[in-house]
């Protein structure tokens, strides 16, 4: 496995400034990590996927890897990681979550930028976390405008795929352009590769995410459980763990951790009490360290008992559909898996998210709803209000809770989400 660290020659100045950089996301990664191991109920077999957060922002490591496979940086659930593996590189996804990262990206980007994309920028200017700087290609899929300046702005720093996504996935024409770009995806990677697309090099990493995807089915049943097997704080840390970890090292992790709970259901063993609120959590992205949200539904006594976001299951959840067993049957497959089932409300037509979010208030007895939106995220903000008429027919509460990369707004999203979960559990709608 690959351990490695760059060593570069820097200006002092410029030392001191990554030195201050990485004691502060140091702080905040730890601060989190430890809001997150002083839950209750933590399963033990949470630890591997604790441990990899912590490798990657206290640690300031390189995900563990087989030797001398380049890293590949992807910044959305848009780029198949069948592909990636496919031709001999690991993805790991860069959307970030750094308050420290925001705060040099800030200085950069518009004011308006989201924090995601500012953190990323941040990342890139500092040039001192591993993840990020020892990346052999970034792969920036084309969706909201912040990633589509994120991705020229990038482009003009180091070796970068652009993928144009379509708007609407529903013409063919644009589902025909999307397979092309996978495809120029796979020349970029073959040139920092060396490895061609095959037949067996894309089966064989099809086979290895579709093992991910079996025991990531079997957690999905494990969390419905009522009352709840596992705190959703816990369940995100695992999705967030896979951006950085080598697909079939966390299959075999996840695969520990649902035998665990299902030994823990097989004695009632359950993590919470039944009467407390059973929260869904949707909207943007919550990229670890930026857990401050669904820990503090947490630690205020809701239960997050699911998620809709895209560094939750968005990502793994729909298989590939292969029709025809041959390179570009796998690549049509990847291409609609991208794509037609996904819920990011980037595509211009996006009822599908509505349907998805009423399934999983029926499967997980969901009773309260928050919308979280980072500031300047335009796309998700624009669905808040479909979403909201959607809830009030069914009778579901629902917040938008708008937060950005620092602490400066915890006090008052506290109170925020404080009200709403006592509003749900003495039966009454926000005023
Ligand atoms: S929110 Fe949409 S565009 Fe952004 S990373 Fe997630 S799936 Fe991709
Ligand atoms: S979808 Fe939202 S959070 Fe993601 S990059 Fe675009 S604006 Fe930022």
């Amino acid at each position: 496995m690959n351990e490695s660290k760059n060593v570069i020659t820097l200006s002092p100045t410029e030392q001191r400034r990554i030195e201050r950089f990485e004691r502060k996301s140091t702080a905040v990664a730890e601060k989190m990590l430890r809001r997150i191991r002083e839950l209750s109920h933590c399963p033990e077999s949470l630890a591997p996927f604790l441990e990899t957060l912590e490798r990657i922002y206290v640690q300031k490591l390189e995900p563990s890897r087989p030797k001398d496979i380049p890293l590949v940086g992807t910044y959305c659930v848009m780029v198949p990681p069948e592909l990636v593996y496919a031709q001999g590189a690991m993805p790991v996804k860069l959307c970030s979550g750094s308050y420290t990262a925001f705060g040099v990206g800030d200085d950069l980007a518009p004011r308006n930028a989201c924090p995601l994309v500012k953190a990323v920028m941040g990342f890139e200017d500092v040039d001192a976390m591993p993840v990020y700087k020892n990346c052999a290609l970034m792969a920036v899929p084309v969706t909201c405008d912040c990633k589509k300046k994120l991705a020229g702005w990038l482009a003009e720093r180091r070796p970068t795929a652009l993928l144009h996504v379509p708007a609407n996935r529903d013409r063919d024409e644009d589902m025909e352009r999307f397979v092309g770009e996978l495809y120029r995806l796979s020349r970029q990677l073959a040139s920092i590769t060396g490895t061609a697309l095959s037949y067996d090099n894309l089966e064989a990493a099809c086979g290895a995410m579709a093992d991910a995807q079996y025991e990531l089915s079997r957690f999905i049943e494990l969390r419905k459980k009522h009352p709840l097997i596992i705190r959703g704080s816990f369940s995100m840390a695992v999705m967030n763990a896979l951006s950085y970890t080598w697909a079939p090292l966390w299959t075999k992790q996840l695969r520990v951790l649902n035998n665990e709970l299902e030994e823990l259901v097989r004695q009632k063993s359950m993590a919470v009490r039944e009467n407390q609120p059973r929260i869904l959590l949707t909207g943007s992205p919550v990229v670890f360290p930026n857990f401050k949200l669904p820990l503090m539904i947490e630690e205020m006594g809701g239960l997050l008992a699911a998620d809709e976001t895209c560094m939750g299951e968005r990502g793994l959840y729909d298989p590939p559909a292969i029709a025809d067993r041959s390179v570009d049957g796998i690549m049509r497959a990847l291409a609609n898996r991208a794509t037609r089932p996904c819920t990011c409300p980037s595509f211009t037509d996006n009822r599908r998210r509505i349907y998805r979010i009423r399934q999983l208030i029926e499967n997980y007895r969901i009773q309260g709803v928050i919308y979280h939106v980072l500031r300047g995220c335009l796309v998700y903000d624009y669905e808040y209000a479909t979403l909201e008429e959607e809830l009030g027919r069914l009778g579901i509460p629902v917040i938008r809770v708008e937060t950005d990369y620092n602490e400066e707004d915890v006090e008052q999203l506290r109170i925020r989400v404080e009200a709403f979960l006592e509003l749900i559990k003495y039966g009454r709608k926000e005023s």
